[in-house]
């Protein structure tokens, strides 16, 4: 046990080492919950935190449970004056007959929703 004294966020309370935190996390619309995580509660509140070896653990464990993120890339063409990009076929096939799009520029990101 550490000597490291850690006050809760919430109240102020001095929190108590413990290595029976539940973390609850939703994935890609699946509930994970990973059990006996080490950190420490609040004894008043009962807010815990996790500690540094535990978010390790909830990294790593979130990880798995996450799809791949598959990214395309593309060069912007130019088509009668403008600026053109392709749509993958493997994006393009799911979509189906959809035709219509809003676009709307986020930082440097262009989002598509296709409906
Ligand atoms: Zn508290």
């Amino acid at each position: 046990m550490s000597e490291i004294e850690i006050k809760c966020l919430l109240c102020g309370t001095k929190t108590r080492e413990v290595d029976d935190i539940n973390f609850t996390a939703t994935i890609e619309g699946r509930e994970v919950v990973i059990t006996r995580l080490t950190g420490t509660r609040c004894q008043n509140c009962g807010e815990e935190y996790l500690g540094a070896d535990s978010l390790d653990k909830v990294e790593e464990v979130t990880k798995k449970f996450r799809k791949p993120v598959v990214v395309f890339k593309r060069k912007i063409t130019t088509s009668g004056g403008r600026r053109v990009i392709g749509i993958p076929e493997e994006i393009d096939r799911p979509l189906g007959k959809k035709e219509n799009v809003n676009l709307w520029l986020e930082g440097d990101k262009i989002v598509a929703e296709v409906y």
